[in-house]
């Protein structure tokens, strides 16, 4: 039922929609802002340990700001707790954030009335990690890849399914299935041509293949390049792994601790990261790294993030703790996200000296 590697995905969503419009609305448009996070924050508050003390918060997210525009995929790459699924789950507009803001396309995400963001999810779905858990056992994949759309009738939810379940290389026929009949790379599959249906300008996947045995994580990344050639879809594509977001996104971003420590194009973080937490997570890379364990990189932690993220103080570069460079100013200066002369950006205060070594270790 899957298709073999490498088929090109069906065409039949192309042309003229009802609801989606042309196929080529982003065509030469790559300016276009599709979303864009302003100084997003986001503090949890957890239970009381103890009557008297105060409740321990933790900052999730400690003032993102990113924006991603149409054409131009961007992946979010960093460590388990590093804020990633949060970031997404604002981004889908899921939760109500601390202070900061998510537009889409323009509008502000939450202050839209409920109707209007029900009609606005149109052009943002996500795709989860999870294809076990993400799709409703006891619903027929018909049902279940139709769910967002609103308003079709019978005939045209039936011809949008079979084309979407065509698009991502599944068959008409598997609608009438139930995802038990499915393998995790199959479900994954009926997970994006659920997110596909509405014809969306942006999908947001976190960790769409990281629960996949890694014969077929490559499968699923290509399906996601391809579709974004097809339908003009852009991702934001979250990941613990630089090496997926690099099969993906023009540009990613590397989360550490709430906030974002370096940004650029794949190309460039591979050549010339000049974040000591980026490079951690390079070298924590295998040399054949598409597919890489979700264990993986554990070879580079010290202290965990989220362990991080609750001591830390506000003015402390909350890397310091596990990083060569340190020095005393790291410990009361946040460093800021700064651009570089080699085209990323950066937050670290001695960015230029890890350039320098990092030039030297690679036998420059
Ligand atoms: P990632 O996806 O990068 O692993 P998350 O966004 O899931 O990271 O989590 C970031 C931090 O926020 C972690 O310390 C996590 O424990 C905390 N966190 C996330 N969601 C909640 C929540 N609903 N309540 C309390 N803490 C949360
Ligand atoms: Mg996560």
């Amino acid at each position: 039922m899957t298709a073999p590697a490498g088929r090109a995905p069906g065409r039949s969503l192309a042309g003229p929609h009802p609801l989606g419009g042309s196929d080529d609305v982003f065509v030469g448009r790559g300016a276009d802002v599709l979303l864009e996070l302003r100084d997003l924050v986001k503090r949890y508050r957890l239970p009381r340990e103890r009557l008297l003390r105060a409740a321990p918060v933790v900052e999730a997210l400690r003032g993102v700001s990113l924006s991603v525009q149409a054409g131009r995929s961007v992946g979010i790459v960093g460590e388990s707790g590093s804020g990633k699924s949060t970031l997404a789950r604002h981004a889908m507009a899921l939760e109500t954030p601390t202070g900061g803001s998510v537009r889409l396309l323009g509008r502000d995400l939450h202050a839209l009335a409920p109707a209007e963001l029900r009609a606005a999810r149109r052009d943002f779905q996500m795709v989860f990690q999870d294809p076990y858990g993400s799709l409703d056992p006891r619903q027929r994949v018909g049902r279940i890849v139709a769910e967002p759309l609103i308003d079709a009738s019978a005939d045209e939810t039936r011809q949008r399914v079979a084309a979407s379940l065509d698009a991502v290389g599944l068959r008409a026929s598997d609608a009438q299935k139930y995802p038990h009949e499915f393998s995790g790379g199959q479900r994954q599959r009926i997970a994006i041509a659920r997110a596909l249906i509405t014809r969306p300008k942006l999908i947001v996947a976190d960790e769409p293949v990281s629960a996949l045995d890694v014969s077929v994580q490559a499968q699923v990344l290509n399906l996601l390049a391809d579709l974004a050639e097809q339908f003009g879809v852009t991702y934001l594509l979250i990941s613990h792994d630089l090496a997926v977001v690099d099969h993906v996104c023009a540009e990613v971003a590397v989360m550490y601790a709430g906030r974002i420590v370096e940004q650029g194009t794949p190309a460039l973080l591979f050549r010339a990261a000049a974040h000591p937490y980026t490079r951690a997570l390079l070298r924590a890379m295998p040399a054949d790294a598409v597919g890489a364990d979700a264990a993986a990189p554990a070879s580079a932690r010290v202290a965990s993030a989220s362990d991080v993220a609750t001591t830390s103080t506000a003015s402390a570069c909350a890397f310091a703790p596990r990083c060569a460079y340190r020095q005393a100013r790291c410990d009361i200066e946040l460093p800021a996200l700064r651009p570089l002369a080699s085209g990323q950006r950066v937050a670290c205060h001695f960015a230029e000296s890890v350039s320098i070594d990092a030039a030297r270790s690679s036998g420059e």
